[in-house]
């Protein structure tokens, strides 16, 4: 159906920038299952999570709430480590808890860290350290320490700085670290473009076209204390097309076989970074983890064989792909308000009781996100809305534009998608909103993951207090 052809169509056409992808849905009660989490199913018109209707969960935890589908995300996993070939690190920055890191560490994955705070998370989750990377463009001292002492299996040195300062911590540590060399590979890739560049103006790694990364090996070489492991490089995100890996996995053999020529050096592990993306909206379609890792090995095969390299292990560092998803946030609505904009078109706003403290991605990244009412379904007409959040900012958007049915009324529940990855790890308590719950879902149980933040953890670093 086009927009013009729905009852409402004019009057949205208005709202809607144009052309826009947004065509009104058949059904607005259908749940895409490329978007939500595997166990998402409507009984009698309720939303279930994890065989568990979202209303009790709400009801039980309260709102804003993530709910995260346990077997979702742990299939997804397997997948991700039934391809062989391929070793795969969850990019902890994503979402990280001691369950969620014991969960990866059972299913068989790596884990990637980019602090002493990810570090330490992993640690008490007893994650195994050899299985653990360390990512950053400014380690400190003590981080690089604390890494060093835990024994993780991998550094990936990003400066001559910290290649130095590493090199002088594993030799008083008396051991022998191994790394990785971030290589600025000049492609820079977002979901359908991506662009190669012989530079990259960014603060990570080190320039290839410069000589910078083949320097940084020899400095890692002439180092006692540092085992040379292989090459790292990380292209971007939310990435659909696999021509950018190509074009980086082409550069980093290619730096290979320059080290092999001129320094009889092997380079045992390529790692291709993160990226992979996952479907926010309808018509984001993104392969599973079987193809696209099939075709990442295909691509390095090629290019070492090309280069008659003897083809090297790969990692790869999904973090979005892997637990993005999985969860789901449920809010609640607490006012529906119809704004006349100039011309006359109208916009719903529809506000619900969270926002860009536990979702900053729609106003930083302008992402894009869909939502479905969880508590009831609706035949009401579809009507176009805005859904915002309860803070002090007009740029608080959850979600942009979606067909909610028009019948929404406070007191409803919403359930907005794909919310695993990059929402709760990057939430805030500005205007001092206390941060949501995570409660993992599955075979109609729910387990509290991360609690709610209460009034007195938002006041227990305030020493302003007599108590
Ligand atoms: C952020 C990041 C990732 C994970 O990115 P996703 O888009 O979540 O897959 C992996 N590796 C590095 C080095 C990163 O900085």
């Amino acid at each position: 159906m086009s927009r013009s052809a729905h009852p409402a169509g004019p009057r949205h056409a208005d709202v809607l920038p144009d052309p826009h992808p947004l065509a009104v849905p058949d059904d607005v009660n259908l749940l895409d299952p490329a978007i939500w989490p595997s166990s998402a199913r409507r009984v009698n018109g309720v939303l279930e999570l994890g065989g568990t209707p979202v209303p009790a969960l709400a009801d039980r935890h309260g709102t804003p709430a993530l709910f995260l589908d346990e077997e979702d995300l742990r299939t997804r996993a397997r997948a991700y480590r039934a391809v062989d070939g391929v070793d795969v690190y969850y990019a902890g920055k994503a979402f990280l808890c001691t369950t969620l890191a014991r969960w990866i560490a059972q299913e068989g994955l790596g884990l990637d860290v980019c602090t002493g705070g990810e570090l330490a998370v992993a640690r008490a989750a007893g994650f195994p350290a050899a299985r653990i990377a360390v990512h950053g463009n400014n380690k400190s001292s003590a981080e690089l320490e604390q890494a060093v002492a835990a024994g993780v299996g991998r550094i990936v040195v990003d400066s001559f700085q910290e290649i130095d300062r590493l090199a002088r911590t594993a030799a008083r540590a008396g051991v022998r670290q191994a790394v990785l060399v971030r290589v600025t590979v000049g492609v820079e890739a977002h979901t359908h473009e991506f662009i190669a560049t012989a530079h990259e103006d960014q603060k990570f790694g080190f320039s290839l076209r410069d000589g910078d990364a083949a320097r940084a090996v020899g400095e890692v070489l002439a180092a006692e204390s540092l085992q040379l492991r292989g090459l790292h490089s990380h292209i971007g995100s939310q990435i659909f097309e696999t021509s950018g890996f190509e074009v980086a996995a082409h550069r980093l053999v290619a730096l290979a076989a320059s080290l092999r020529d001129g320094l009889g050096l092997e380079i045992p592990e390529l790692n291709l970074g993160g990226g992979l993306g996952i479907a926010y909206v309808h018509g984001d379609d993104p392969e599973t983890p079987k193809q696209i890792l099939e075709r990442l090995l295909g691509i390095v095969e090629r290019e070492c064989a090309a280069m008659r390299l003897p083809a090297p292990r790969i990692a790869v560092e999904p973090g979005r792909a892997l637990v993005g998803p999985s969860a789901v946030t449920v809010y609640e609505v607490g006012t529906v308000k119809d704004v006349r904009l100039d011309g006359g078109a109208v916009r719903r706003y529809v506000s619900v009781d969270g926002g860009m403290s536990d979702n900053i991605r729609t106003a930083l990244y302008d992402a894009d996100y869909t939502c479905a009412l969880a508590g009831r379904s609706s035949e009401a007409p579809p009507a176009l809305s805005r859904v915002v959040g309860k803070h002090c900012e007009s740029g608080d958007i959850v979600v942009r534009d979606v067909w909610l049915p028009s019948d929404v009324r406070p007191g409803d529940l919403l359930a907005v998608a794909a919310t695993g990855a990059y929402c709760r790890s990057m939430a805030s308590n500005y205007n001092y909103v206390p941060r949501p719950p995570v409660v993992s879902v599955r075979d109609g149980q729910d387990t509290v993951l991360l609690r709610r933040e209460t009034d007195d953890d938002l006041l227990r670093l305030d020493q302003g207090l007599t108590r």
